[in-house]
């Protein structure tokens, strides 16, 4: 285990929102000990004692579920060094110490290959890991850039890209429902299955992100990364064991099978839109055009949606639907796994049998099974829906992945050659998108997001369905 963490970006909303709460968890459930020493590196001209009361403060607004010993126990483990990230002898004062260190890239994206450039002559020391945030590159030139850099610094195995989605036990749980039970995978495929829709919408607008998001957008942030780790999961072959290898080797094969846009497709089977004024929650909620720091021109989405094929054995035939919102009327975070209708109905026609749908649903965590039933009246069918909760996770999903870098283990981290395949079906939506091939739409925040469409081939999209009795029936 390694005990010392530098984190670069250590004043930044992802510290504060997540790895020190992360640390505190897990220096409450007892995977920290005194020996842990945590380095914040940032451009802020501050001392480590207001580095100190920083984390105290941000701990007490974001990490109160944590008992104070350990909140003060992470607070007291750190120092604090001014660091421009960017800068090799910056960067060496910041990793200075007796053995190795974890790296911990908390930095817009763009800065990432210039630091592990600086970190080429910042001498590493032997046994180092490197941890990145998403989005790893800024396409697949640059993931493929910054994979080079990093082949040269360290192994692969100690290269850790985040992507926290696969932490969350509720994500970690679309494989244990697979694979744990004999019910499901006789039917996991495009005999049975007609459509998934994997879908992350929040009624959060920007929140004062615009730095980083206007620079990235909804396709980037979200579907390039969480997204298609989440199809992954959904589609992926069983693997040997979850072990790093059989497991990402396994991921792999999904984002190759992905059949990749045309131009034609990236027109039909893709949305882009960003909201417009509206309230949520009683809030009102500028147009994101509107919002600080935006730069209207530049045309950024708020909303992203994309349709994508497999061509694989199993999955031919189903169609896999990812979306994304921002300022959207309520929260949504899902996967949706809608069957086929069944193929006879013996019940005359009193109501309709409706395709049955498996939601996992992932914030709150749950699972919850859409069903036909015979009702009260005789041959009458009604919906029923039969729901599960799980148990919160013992470790929130950073905790979980700050403790697989301090112990070595990558396998829920991004591979290379993963996060350059993820680029690859993404890149023919950005390249049509930035010639202007997809109108940007636009929704008022508060909204469920774009109308549907009215042309023709709009169907597949209108189809996204918000409940059950939204689902059109096959068998009418
Ligand atoms: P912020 O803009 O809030 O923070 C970025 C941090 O990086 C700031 O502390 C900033 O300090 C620092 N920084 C920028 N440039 C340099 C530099 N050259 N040298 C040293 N420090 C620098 O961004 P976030 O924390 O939101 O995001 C960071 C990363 O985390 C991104 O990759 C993002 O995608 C990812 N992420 C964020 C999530 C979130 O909810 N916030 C969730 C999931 C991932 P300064 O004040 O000096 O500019």
């Amino acid at each position: 285990m390694i005990n010392r963490l530098a984190v670069f970006g250590a004043t930044g909303d992802l510290t504060a929102r997540y790895l020190l709460p992360a640390l505190a968890a897990l220096r409450a459930a007892g995977h920290l000990g005194d020996q842990m020493q945590l380095t914040g590196a940032s451009r802020e001209d501050w001392t480590t004692e207001q580095y100190r009361q920083w984390i105290a403060d941000q701990l007490d607004r974001h990490g109160g579920s944590c008992p104070s010993g350990a909140r003060k126990a992470i607070a007291a483990s750190a120092r604090y060094v001014r660091a421009d990230a960017t800068d090799p002898t910056d960067l060496a004062a910041a990793i200075a110490g007796d053995g190795p260190v974890a790296v911990y890239l908390a930095l817009p994206p763009a800065v990432f290959p210039r630091t592990v450039a600086a970190l080429h002559e910042a001498r590493l020391p032997a046994g180092s890991r490197i941890v990145l945030e998403k989005p790893f590159g800024e396409n697949l030139a640059g993931a493929q850039e910054l994979n080079r850099l990093l082949a040269d610094l360290v192994p692969e195995q100690a290269v850790f890209r985040v992507d926290h989605f696969l932490a969350m036990t509720t994500v970690q749980n679309v494989l244990g429902s697979r694979l744990a039970n004999r019910v499901l995978e006789p039917l996991w495929n495009s005999t049975h299955i007609a459509e998934v829709d994997i879908i992350w919408d929040e009624t959060l607008a920007l929140e004062g992100r615009a730095g980083y998001y206007d620079q990235v957008g909804a396709l980037k942030d979200m579907l390039q990364n969480h997204l298609l780790q989440l199809l992954c999961l959904v589609a992926m072959e069983p693997p040997i064991s979850l072990g790093e290898r059989d497991l990402r080797d396994r991921k792999l094969d999904v984002l190759r099978s992905v059949r990749l846009l045309t131009e034609h497709d990236v027109v039909h089977r893709t949305r882009r839109a960003r909201y417009l004024p509206g309230t949520i929650g009683g809030r009102d909620i500028p147009a994101y055009a509107d919002e600080e720091g935006v730069d209207p021109h530049r045309g950024t989405e708020t909303f992203a949606e994309v349709e994508l094929e497999l061509d694989s054995w199993r999955w031919a035939g189903t169609t896999f639907r990812l979306r994304s919102g921002k300022a959207l009327q309520e929260n949504r975070m899902e996967v949706a796994v809608r069957f086929r209708s069944v193929p006879h109905l013996p019940f005359g026609h009193s109501g309709a049998a409706l395709p049955n749908v498996l939601r996992f649903t992932l914030e709150p965590e749950g699972l919850t099974l859409d069903l036909t039933a015979i009702g009260s009246h005789a041959h009458e069918l009604v919906p029923l829906s039969l729901t599960a909760r799980m148990e919160p996770p013992g470790l929130p999903a950073y905790g979980r992945l700050l403790l697989d870098v301090l112990t070595g283990d990558p396998a829920l981290s991004i591979r290379g050659d993963e996060a350059e395949a993820a680029w690859r079906v993404v890149e023919p939506v950005l390249s049509a998108w930035e010639k202007g091939l997809v109108p940007l739409e636009e929704y008022p925040a508060g909204s469920q997001g774009p109308e549907p469409r009215q042309w023709p081939g709009a169907a597949a999209v209108a189809r996204t369905c918000s409940s059950v009795k939204d689902v059109p029936d096959e068998t009418q």
